[in-house]
């Protein structure tokens, strides 16, 4: 440029060049090493820090599959003790997918309880039912619709049969259970309970037995438990009792149904058994109108404290106490008159003498022979005879006392005690016995009038023996008929 113009850069234009060179070989492969150098330091960098990562990697790997094996041998670790867990446990696990009856899983002990693999079973729809006991199977169908089941699932028994043929008692609880992606399941366990069944089964029959047993026998049992004071009464007890058996039982129930006139002797056997005496007794019971007779025995348990536990048994003894009174009232009186038979007088007749003895008193006997029986048979016939028999009995008892006994002691032989009676009593009563006698009106037969002949004697201490005062009556009888008999004599 021309400088000098004034005017410069663009605005002025290039008036010349001026052109230099310069060797810079050498420079040029300075650099050139230079740049090679950089590049291989950068390679090598970079191989480096590749190597670093690699190894790094390499570790990282290492680190992870040592993570992966453990939880790997873990889990495996798990599955055996969960195998195991499943296979010695008495619980088959199942589950299924609803709607559906086909097993999605069940546990392998499935083996153990029936006799199949799982394989056998799971996925197979009809299995479940198809080895249901038949007998079973409409009970266990009521149970198939779970939209009826409550939250906490149900528990359903019934007979399933195993591979070899047999049935095993099972109990099956189940309940359903929604996943997290909706799906409904049923999740259940089965249990084998054939023993458990086997067992109550066995217990529901004995106490079937022993119920049937106390049916038959009219026996029932009763147990009483001091420290709570509580009572159990068997069915029996209650029939017996005429108690419904909804009612709780307890003492005062029981006394309640006791007759009035028994209760003070069964609560008097209640505390002396309690004191360690034998409890055994007969009572009556009230059964609405009925009085029935029950024998009650009863085992009292004690220990160092006291009285633990009472056992005992209630017997309807009515037919048998009816049957020893009717016994007993055949084998004490005559069968003609009702009256005490000629050996019951004489039972009788010795306790009066005995107590006559002990206390010194005095007892009247009275013998009355009717007159001339044979002749009422002859002329009237047998038959009219015992007629006879039976009115005089009426006619004599309508005129005892509560306490008189009277007696049959030989065919047309009669003899009555009068404890307590002097002898002016006994000839006052022998003198209006007469009387009744004769005036007994045989409507059918008027021209029949029957007299006696009466004696009277006393029992005193002096009586060693009955037959003392029988043998003085006898005479006095004597005495009467010797005397022209329709009358009254007295001996001493
Ligand atoms: P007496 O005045 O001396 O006592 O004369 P009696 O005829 O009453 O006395 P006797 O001893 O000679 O006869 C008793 C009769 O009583 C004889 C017997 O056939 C009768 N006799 C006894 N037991 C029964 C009976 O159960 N039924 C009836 N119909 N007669 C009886
Ligand atoms: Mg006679
Ligand atoms: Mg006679």
């Amino acid at each position: 440029h021309d400088y000098a113009s004034g005017q410069e850069g663009a605005e002025s234009a290039p008036v010349g060049f001026v052109l230099s060179w310069q060797d810079v070989t050498a420079i040029w492969h300075a650099e050139l090493r230079g740049q090679q150098l950089l590049i291989l330091i950068m390679a090598g960098a970079y191989m480096l820090t590749q190597l670093v990562l690699l190894l790094l990697l390499v570790r990282l790997r290492a680190m992870m599959q040592q993570h992966v094996n453990a939880a790997a041998a873990e889990a495996e670790q798990a599955q055996r003790q969960l195998h195991s867990l499943l296979s010695d446990s008495p619980v088959v696990t199942y589950s299924l997918r609803l709607p559906g009856t086909a097993l999605e899983y069940i546990s392998p002990n499935c083996n153990h309880l029936l006799g199949y693999a799982p394989e056998q079973i799971i996925g197979n729809s009809s299995w479940w039912l198809d080895h249901i006991h038949p007998n079973d199977r409409d009970q266990v169908r009521e149970t198939l619709d779970w939209s009826r089941w409550p939250t906490k699932g149900i528990r359903r028994r019934y007979r399933l049969q195993h591979q070899n043929g047999q049935w095993r008692w099972i109990e099956d609880r189940c309940r359903t259970t929604l996943t997290a992606d909706g799906v409904r399941m049923l999740n259940g366990v089965l249990l084998d309970v054939t023993a458990q069944h086997r067992a109550e089964e066995a217990l529901k029959e004995s106490e079937r037995s022993l119920r049937r047993a106390q049916r038959i026998g009219a026996v029932g049992s009763w147990e009483y438990h001091f420290a709570d004071q509580t009572l159990s009464w068997s069915a029996e007890t209650y029939r017996i009792f005429s108690i419904p058996p909804d009612q709780t039982p307890d003492y005062a129930l029981f006394i309640s149904r006791v007759h009035p006139d028994d209760r003070e002797l069964v609560d008097a056997a209640w505390h002396s058994a309690m004191q360690g005496e034998r409890y055994d007794l007969e009572h009556r019971i009230s059964v609405g109108a009925e009085v029935r007779w029950v024998r009650e025995m009863a085992d009292f348990e004690h220990d160092e404290t006291g009285v633990l536990r009472a056992t005992g048994m209630v017997q309807d003894i009515t037919t048998q106490k009816l049957r020893e009174q009717e016994l007993h009232r055949l084998a004490t009186s005559d069968a003609l008159t009702g009256l005490a038979n000629r050996r019951h007088f004489m039972e009788r007749m010795e306790q009066e003498r005995a107590r006559a003895k002990r206390f010194n008193t005095r007892c009247g006997l009275m013998m009355v022979d009717l007159d001339h029986f044979k002749q009422i048979n002859d002329r009237f016939g047998h038959a009219t005879g015992d007629r006879v028999l039976k009115a005089f009995a009426h006619t004599a008892t309508s005129r005892l006392r509560q306490i008189d006994i009277i007696g049959r002691i030989g065919g047309e032989e009669f003899a009555i005690l009068l404890p307590g009676t002097d002898l002016a009593g006994a000839e006052i009563l022998a003198e209006r016995l007469r009387l009744a006698v004769a005036e007994i009106a045989f409507a059918d037969l008027d021209a029949l009038q029957v007299t006696t002949s009466i004696g009277i004697t006393l029992i005193t201490a002096q009586d060693d023996e009955v037959d003392t005062p029988l043998s003085r009556a006898d005479k006095a009888v004597y005495a009467a008929k010797h005397n022209g008999r329709n009358r009254v004599e007295t001996a001493l």
